[in-house]
Parts: structure tokens; sequence; C-alpha cells
């Protein structure tokens, strides 16, 4: 029997004292970037240890704000990761630069550092690591490489928060880092972003963020506020609202409730799925300790008479919600056509998107709920065995 509702794949968690605080925003007219986005930005800094952070309205405008405040462009070349969301590889277009794809670890889907060496060359600038799935990339290989060769490291952190990497928490180091609080993620401000990094970094990047103004709307219009200003290049319109911040304040103290609960359904799902010849579970570097934003189930096709596409036909007909994280960047058309590129040439990303499946995994998952996905998986496994 199927469960009579459909299993969203990953609804927001949102409370009372949410829409409470962005009710009392609107109250108070100050409904643009403010005091509460000061406020979100100082908790948030403080959350991951960051010297200074700077609230966003997404991670894709983190990333292209940290390539522009690096001074990345045309001729430059960023090497990152096929297997991401596809505004890590845009944000570099964004700046004239050209993205250089490296292949992933087989296990954890992480930028592999030894494919990262091979394709620097003399106009390569940055690496843009992805902290896929909410597993850390390999930072200390990663940042000996960037120190030989004088190169940046902009982190992609859409998925980690909050992650550590040898008991440092992400965002928190030298290296400008995106987060992401788009609906999905592991908390949300309905769009939002937040990058963190060294404190002058982040002035520049603010300047970037806001018209390139050289002081923001909360200063020159609060009472006692000046009306000059001045424009020192020409910046983007990245800004967070104060009701956007509003969501942030509460989903940042919510945070370590929603990940216990991510962390229990993780337990279960590896249990349930440990045993099962027909799947690999994901895994985490004993350095490592994972957001888990994201449970990526791996079938191994040569156990099965079915393919991924009808294994995720087969969830959605007992109402579980799925999703495939991610399609490689090498896949798709303005990729392939401009750069040329073969599914093979990524042969670690291709082979795995072929076989991967993103279960449910939030903080509204109850036990009986878990216990229908861990069924219907099994279920479609034992029914199609090849
Ligand atoms: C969601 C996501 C982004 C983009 O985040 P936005 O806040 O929607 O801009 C970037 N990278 C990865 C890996 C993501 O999953």
């Amino acid at each position: 029997m199927p469960r009579a509702a459909y299993l969203k794949f990953s609804p927001p968690f949102i409370g009372e004292e949410e829409i409470a605080e962005v009710v009392d925003t609107l109250r108070t007219e100050w409904i643009t970037t403010g005091p509460k986005t000061k406020r979100f930005e100082g908790e948030f800094a403080e959350y991951v240890g960051a010297e200074a952070a700077l609230a966003l309205n997404s991670c894709t405008a983190g990333l292209h704000t940290a390539l522009t405040a690096l001074g990345i462009g045309p001729g430059d070349e960023v090497i990152t990761t096929p297997m991401t969301f596809a505004s890590t590889v845009n944000v570099i277009e964004h700046v004239g630069a050209r993205p250089v794809l490296a292949d992933v670890l087989p296990d954890v889907l992480t930028l592999d550092p030894a494919r990262t060496a091979a394709v620097v060359t003399a106009h390569t600038k940055a690496l843009l690591p992805v902290h896929f799935a909410g597993h850390p990339a390999e930072m200390d290989p990663l940042t000996a490489l960037a120190e030989t060769h004088g190169l940046a490291i902009v982190e992609d952190a859409a998925h980690a928060l909050p992650a550590q990497y040898k008991g440092r928490t992400i965002g928190a180091g030298h290296n400008l880092t995106a987060f992401s609080f788009y609906a999905t993620k592991n908390m949300t401000t309905s769009e939002g972003g937040m990058l963190t990094g060294p404190a002058a970094l982040i002035d520049e990047a603010r300047v970037i963020s806001l018209h390139g103004m050289s002081r923001d709307a909360w200063k020159r219009y609060d009472t006692g506020g000046n009306w000059f200003y001045e424009v020192v290049c020409p910046g983007y319109k990245y800004n967070m609202t104060d009701i956007q911040a509003s969501l942030g304040l509460w989903q940042l103290r919510k945070l370590a409730r929603f990940q216990e609960r991510r962390h229990e359904v993780v337990a279960a799902y590896q249990a349930a799925f440990a045993g099962c010849d027909a799947l690999e579970t994901p895994s985490e570097h004993p350095e490592a300790a994972s957001a888990w934003h994201l449970y990526t189930l791996r079938l191994r096709p040569e156990m099965l008479r079915i393919e991924r596409d009808q294994f995720i036909r087969e969830l959605h007909a007992r109402n579980i919600g799925t999703s495939v994280h991610f399609i490689p960047i090498h896949l798709h058309p303005y990729y392939r056509e401009k750069y040329g590129f073969q599914p093979e040439d990524f042969p670690v990303a291709y082979a795995n998107y072929l076989r991967m499946v993103s279960l449910p995994l939030n903080p509204h998952l109850d036990d009986a709920d878990v216990a229908d996905v861990i069924e219907a998986v099994l279920e479609i496994v034992e029914a199609n065995r090849a």
C-alpha cells in the first residue's frame, strides 16, 4: 500500500516565530536592508566563526560578488566541479572568465584534488570547490595547490551549513565562502545567501553587491543619515532585505534542531540500506562532518533490471518525492556546445549522475515518513533484481 499523501522532497520549515518577525518588520516600515539584516549578519558570522559576513539575495550573488571582489575576469580560468548546480559555473561566465572543470572523487563526489592539479595553467586564478551534499571538499590538498600556484579559493557552501573539515567550520577560514538560504536548503530566507570571509574582502564585496556605492542606504536614511555617497565601481543589486533577514534570524536559531532531525533521518536510512547490495549509501570521510543537506543514494546498475529514471518513477508511484543532484554541468547545452564537452570527459561525475537519486531529507519527516521511504526503496529493489 503506497502512503496516502505525497511526501514532498524538501519543503521549507517555517514557524510562527518567523511569521511574527516578518510582520514586525513590515510594521516597522524598514523593509529593505536595515537593522535586522545587520543583526543576521552578526549572528551568522558568530555561528560559523567567520571574521565578517555579508547578507545577499542569493548564494549565486555571493559567488558572483566573490569572484568580482577577487578581480577575476576575462583571460582568467577558474577550476570547479561538474557535479554542482549551474550557478556555480554560471558566475564564472558572468565575470568573463573561463570555467575549467575537474572531475570528482568517486566516494563523496567533491572536487578531486589530483584532477584539479592536472588542469592548472598559467591562466588559473581561482579554485571553486563545492561542499557537495554538505560534505566538505578536500580543503587541505586544494589549499596546498592554491598556495603553490598563488590561486584564490572561493567555496560554494550552499549545502554546507553547518559542516566541518578537520574540526574547522566551513565559512570560518580565509576563503570567501557563499551559503544559500534558498527554500530547499538547510535553513531558508525564501531567497537569500551569505558571503563570509576576511573583513577587508567582505567590505569590498559589500560595495560591489550594492551598486558600487560607498555607503549603504541604511546609513543614508537612518536618523542622522547623510545624503552623500559615491559610486566607486559598477556594482550589482544583491542586497538582502529585512523581511528575508526576519526569517533568517529565527531559522538560524532553529538550525541545531533541524540538523538533529536530519542526522536522525540519515542514521535511519544508513542502517536500513547498508545491507542492500543493490544500493550504495553516501559516505562521510573520517575528517569530515557533513551538513547532510542531501541524502544521495546510488544504485548499482549491475544488480538491478531497472535504471535510475524508472526507480524514480516507482518511488513517485509510491508517493515519495525525490530529486537528482546534479545533472553534471558538462551535459547542459550551453556548456556542452561552448566547450565541446562529451559526457565521458568527466567519467566519475557522469557515471554517478546516471545512478543517483536524492531521497527526502528535511526536518518535517516523522518516523512514519522515514519508514515509508525505506519500505518503498527496498520494495522497488527486491521487485527489480537483475
Ligand atoms: C542552491 C545552490 C546554489 C545557488 O543558491 P541560490 O541561493 O539559489 O543562489 C549554488 N550552488 C549549489 C551547489 C546549490 O545547491
